[in-house]
């Protein structure tokens, strides 16, 4: 089983390598005969290729069964591509990783706002108010005069079916409910679209319980009521606002995993971005990259029927809980004293001793 390793730019060496310590240590455990391989992206690529994203990672994407994508930090790579579709957005679009599930549970132990919580945000991936994914030439983003800003947003049927299917074939999976956020009240067509769409998919799963509640209500009663929440399925930017919130609330961005899939890859990369404040110090906390990979491998599991990779994901959620519940086991970022490194090590170990 091939898997396509991206560093990235800011943390993402570090967080990458550290989730590589933890999966070495899976494949050595579970038989799983997982083989990495890296190839360029982002920054580095620049400097070597003169483009963050070369065809030649593209075409190495398109042939490995998943990726493990570190995060990119495009505001500051030279013209034009500070300008241009930075490169993980235009991994999801060439390769149509059309679902970006990141789900947000409270671990023992772990310093938390709220209490109850384990829900799924189930985000639209490939279009909404991202003006590098509404057009089929130009910007969604433009300006008829100096002082006026116009901003293209586009839903369409054929996404949103997708993505509420993925939604209720994920809530079969776990307490079997579906919630549906939009702002259908002010947004009649796009998010009423949306809200219908979902509405109809809902009628071939009866098994799923489905509510629909105003995104901006939603985001109260998350806090007020998280145990209300199993899956969440919205459209694009109102699911980034909404899992940085649910990350927030279980613990910080350092443990929001993330999992962007198509029908044919999935690639891990943790929901927060480079964090270029703490590049290089070995200070990051790995968490969220880590629970990407693992995600990754329990979608790798479904995809080929493999128990061996269930049992292998199963078994790092709970090597991460045993990990998380002492403050002597975690980052900073999270009230303990260990580095990036030195986590993904004792995790490796705890997983290795189990
Ligand atoms: P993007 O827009 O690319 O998602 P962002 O502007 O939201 O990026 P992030 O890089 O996600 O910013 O992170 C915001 C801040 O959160 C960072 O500057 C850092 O202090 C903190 N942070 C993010 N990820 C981690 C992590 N893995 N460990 C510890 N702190 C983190």
């Amino acid at each position: 089983m091939k898997l396509l390793v991206l560093r990235g730019d800011g943390i993402g060496p570090e967080i990458v390598s550290a989730a590589l310590t933890v999966a070495e240590a899976l494949d050595r455990k579970f038989g799983l005969g997982l083989e990495f391989e890296d190839a360029d992206f982002g920054h580095a690529s620049i400097e070597k290729n003169g483009e963050p994203l070369p065809q030649a990672t593209l075409e190495r994407a398109r042939a490995c069964d998943g990726i493990i994508l570190g995060p990119h930090h495009n505001v500051v790579y030279p013209p034009p591509y500070n300008q241009t579709i930075p490169p993980g957005g235009r991994m999801r679009k060439e390769l149509d990783l059309y679902a970006n599930i990141r789900p947000a549970r409270n671990r023992p132990g772990v310093p938390a706002h709220v209490e109850g919580m384990d829900l799924v945000v189930c985000r639209e991936n490939t279009e909404g108010f991202y003006s590098d994914r509404s057009m089929f030439a130009g910007s969604g983003e433009f300006m008829p005069t100096p002082d006026i800003a116009l901003s293209v947003r586009k839903i369409t049927r054929q996404s949103s079916t997708r993505i509420a299917e993925t939604a209720f074939e994920l809530a079969r999976r776990r307490r079997g409910k579906v919630t549906i956020m939009h702002k259908g009240n002010v947004l009649h067509l796009s998010d009423g679209l949306f809200r219908d769409t979902a509405l109809d998919v809902a009628s071939r799963y009866p098994d799923v319980t489905v509510d629909e509640v105003l995104a901006d209500a939603l985001l109260a009663l998350v806090v007020r009521r998280p145990r209300d929440f199993d899956v969440i399925v919205t459209s694009n930017l109102y699911g980034d606002f909404l899992s940085d919130l649910t990350a927030e609330l279980v613990g910080g961005l350092g443990v929001g995993g993330s999992l962007n899939v198509g029908a044919d890859v999935g690639a891990a990369q943790a929901a927060h971005g480079a964090a270029p404040d703490l590049m290089g110090q070995n200070v990051a906390n790995p968490t969220a990259m880590i629970l990407s990979v693992g995600m990754l491998l329990d979608w790798l599991a479904g995809r080929h029927g493999r128990t061996d990779l269930k049992d292998a994901a199963r078994d790092l959620d709970g090597a991460l809980d045993q990990q998380l519940a002492e403050a002597a086991g975690r980052t900073r970022d999270l009230g303990g004293p260990l580095d990036t490194d030195v986590f993904a090590v004792a995790l490796a170990e705890r997983i290795s001793q189990a």
